[in-house]
């Protein structure tokens, strides 16, 4: 009988439960799926589930040879900044292929009016220089350097309410959880009449229809640029990513 080969997916991402799905109709494949915690009732995906840090890239290469994992793939959100380094170095340590998997980036299209920052300090000085009324389409972790904005009227979208010791000016909190249609994101930008969008370059179709109402609206984005990361081998599909299985 030929033994399994074990593959750790590092997710908490649309595509790490997709691949986990995918897999289990692999032969010979035993798959474990490694989630940060971060969420208290997360989905879990199918097959076996860790969850928790590994403590940083040596804890990582620790459980890679203690759990004889032939391979890595590291389907964390493309705004994960650290997970793809440490696994980039572990993966490195301990001998073993890694492949990244990160849904692809959106970009402007024509109409669109984008402006593309760094980091949120970037996003507040503009929103001070030319905006009015800013929808934010952030999680609720991301709101601190908002709150310094004065005179300006602020839509905050979020899963959960934000911490109560963040104090806006003048806010109003709308708790929503994706995905959304076009309809009702068109209808939030102009009930409200919003002038600047701010969201990261998250990717995806279940939350880009905010960028399509903009677009009609001719609202300005200010979009977040993703973090930088290893240079590993990657691809953006799910069949691409069972290829690379498949040929292990
Ligand atoms: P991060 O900055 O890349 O990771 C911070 C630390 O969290 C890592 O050093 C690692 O701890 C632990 N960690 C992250 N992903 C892990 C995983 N899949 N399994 C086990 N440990 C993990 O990531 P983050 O921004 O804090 O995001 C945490 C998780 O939420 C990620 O898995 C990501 O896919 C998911 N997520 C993030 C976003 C976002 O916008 N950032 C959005 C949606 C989902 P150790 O060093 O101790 O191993």
């Amino acid at each position: 009988m030929t033994k399994a080969k074990t593959i750790l997916v590092l997710g908490g991402t649309g595509e790490g439960m997709a691949l986990a799905e995918a897999l289990q109709a692999i032969p010979d494949i035993h798959i474990v799926s490694s989630l940060a915690g971060r969420v208290a009732n997360p989905k879990l995906p199918p097959g076996e589930v860790r969850i928790g840090g590994f403590g940083g890239a040596a804890g990582l290469a620790a459980y890679l040879r203690q759990n004889k994992v032939a391979a890595l793939i590291d389907a964390t959100h493309p705004f994960a900044r650290r997970m793809g380094w440490n696994a980039a170095e572990a993966a490195a340590e301990a001998g073993i292929p890694l492949l990244r998997l990160e849904r692809p980036a959106w970009s402007p299209q024509g109409g669109d009016r984008w402006i593309a920052v760094d980091d949120w300090g970037q996003a507040v000085d503009i929103l001070r220089r030319s905006a009015r009324r800013v929808f934010l389409a952030l999680g609720r972790q991301e709101l601190a350097p908002f709150a310094a904005l004065d005179g300006i009227h602020v839509v905050i979208r979020s899963v959960e309410a934000p911490d109560a010791s963040l104090r806006f000016a003048d806010a109003e909190l709308v708790l929503a959880r994706g995905p959304f249609k076009l309809d009702d994101e068109r209808a939030l930008l102009q009930t409200r009449r919003i002038d600047h969008l701010v969201c990261k370059n998250s990717g995806g179709d279940a939350t880009d229809a905010k960028l399509q109402a903009a677009r009609e609206l001719d609202i300005t984005v200010i979009m977040q640029r993703r973090p930088p990361r290893p240079d590993v081998p990657a691809v953006s599909s799910l069949a691409a990513a069972l290829d690379w299985v498949r040929a292990l």
